[in-house]
């Protein structure tokens, strides 16, 4: 039928498939049965006599009554097809052959129940008719994998959802040399052969895609990973190494791989020392029901990371500094300022700088739109003058360290795009700058006992993969707390 129909795999459409094998099956026992018909029709004559019996006429016979049938299925189902040209959604609809209610019907569920409300040139839609009588409408848009469908009975809407595209999951080691810079070294080593349907990379989808795919995996790399661990501006030296176990989507529908996300990654350097990065899978205690959350660690089951972000954009500068007085730029008289201002193009990401629930997520007087996360050991941090929020997050959402929570704006009493961050521990304002960042917490108890039982079958695994044996740290790092007992 067409490219929808293999992909997902609802009850809704298996129903269909057992309805279409069952007509299949109508078809078959009709062509037996007429086959049967003539054959009895014969005179017994024909049977006796030497005449021989016509295979040739029967088997052509039978041949048209098949191209019939097909002809008679073909056209109970019908599948038309339309492209969005500058972006109206309307005329694509109407060129599909709905008017009236289904016409209001199908534009109102697209946009207003199911959030499809940008359109652009090149998405497609398709009108799916039985018997003369539509029974679903499918909208692809091009930047989506999976589509929209509305399901219609007795000319009216009944059910819509949307539908992803299946994918699966695997893992993936990556070993390579560092020559020059990490990027140029995971641009030659770490794409995968399958990242594109014909393995290579011929348009410039394919490469704006391998782009992509290097661009997301460095930043998670040195970003996110290692950012504490390794500067990667001054400690990389050609010579160096690295191995990691990665998880990547496999879109079946396309034929195309994307990045997903790191599990476990090994950094060595050419002069000696090694960066690890462990996986744990764990729950954390602040979300009650949520899902599993991956975070690394070190050897010895210390975080990777730092409790809080250094500021909560990617770039900026600090326009106005925490400070107990101040003349305020809007208000005209002199007001503390509790927090610190970070001056940022109109629309720049503001992260999340810890991991935390969010409490406030609106508008907030002077502060404008302002985002409020409550962290662990007291800890609440504030993000005011907003743009947007980011979408799919509410109040009472838990988010990650780095992760967007709205966008650069400059709402409420401000003088131009900037975040106003301010940091609070146990309800009393503290500079951000000042604060003395714990690390993330580590694991401890059963969580540790668990993460360094899986460690070595980890590693095995590990080298399994790669086909060679993996480095492992000369010296086990003993921390600090261990040094203490030690010393006790
Ligand atoms: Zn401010």
């Amino acid at each position: 039928m067409e490219t929808g129909c293999s992909q997902g795999a609802t009850d809704r459409r298996r129903r269909k498939n057992l309805l279409r094998y069952k007509r299949n099956l109508w078809a078959v026992l009709l062509i037996v049965a007429a086959a049967a018909v003539t054959f009895i029709a014969r005179t017994p004559s024909d049977r006796n006599l030497g005449e021989p019996w016509r295979f040739g006429y029967y088997i052509s016979a039978m041949e048209d009554a098949q191209t019939e049938i097909r002809a008679a299925m073909a056209d109970t189902i019908d599948v038309l097809t339309s492209v969005i040209g500058d972006g109206f959604l309307g005329g694509a609809v109407r060129e599909l052959g709905l008017g009236g209610g289904q016409y209001l019907s199908t534009c109102g569920i697209l946009m207003d129940s199911l959030g499809w409300s940008v359109q652009q040139r090149g998405d497609t839609l398709s009108a799916i008719y039985c018997r003369g009588a539509l029974s679903e409408v499918r909208a692809f848009p091009g930047n989506r994998r999976g589509f929209y469908s509305i399901q219609f009975e007795n000319g009216s809407p009944v059910a819509w959802e949307y539908i992803p595209q299946e994918r699966w999951i695997r893992q993936r080691t990556i070993c390579c040399e560092v020559s020059s810079t990490v990027w140029d070294a995971l641009w030659d080593s770490a794409l995968p052969p399958d990242l594109s349907q014909s393995g290579m990379l011929l348009s410039s989808r394919d490469s704006s895609r391998a782009v992509g795919y290097v661009s997301e995996l460095q930043h998670e790399l040195t970003d996110r990973l290692f950012c504490y661990d390794i500067d990667f501006y001054y400690d990389v030296q050609p010579g160096d190494s690295l191995w990691l176990i990665i998880e990547e989507n496999r879109y079946p529908g396309d034929g195309e791989t994307g990045f997903r996300r790191i599990l476990a990654a090994k950094y060595k350097f050419a002069y000696g020392g090694l960066a690890e990065a462990f996986p744990f899978f764990h729950r954390p205690d602040e979300a009650e029901g949520a899902e599993i959350l991956l975070d690394h660690y070190h050897r010895d089951g210390a975080s990777l990371r730092t409790m809080f972000l250094k500021m909560p954009v990617p770039f900026g500068r600090v326009s106005s500094p925490y400070s107990d007085a101040r003349m305020h730029p809007v208000l005209g008289y002199t007001r503390a300022h509790r927090g610190i201002d970070y001056a940022a193009p109109l629309g720049t990401e503001i992260y999340a700088v810890g991991d935390g629930t969010i409490t406030v997520r609106g508008w907030a007087g002077g502060y404008g739109n302002m985002i409020r996360v409550r962290h662990a050991n007291g800890y609440e941090t504030g993000y005011g003058h907003c743009n947007g929020f980011a979408a799919g997050q509410s109040v009472g959402s838990y988010v990650r360290q780095g992760e967007i929570i709205g966008y650069v704006g400059s709402t409420g009493l401000s003088t131009g795009p900037h975040v106003h961050f301010e940091m609070k521990r146990n309800g009393e304002y503290v500079n951000p700058a000042e604060e003395i960042v714990p690390p993330a917490n580590p694991l401890e108890g059963p969580e540790l006992e668990r993460f360094l039982a899986e460690l070595p079958v980890l590693e095995a695994q590990w080298s399994m993969m790669s086909g060679m044996e993996l480095p492992v740290p000369e010296v086990i790092p003993v921390s600090a707390d261990s040094t203490e007992a030690l010393e006790e």
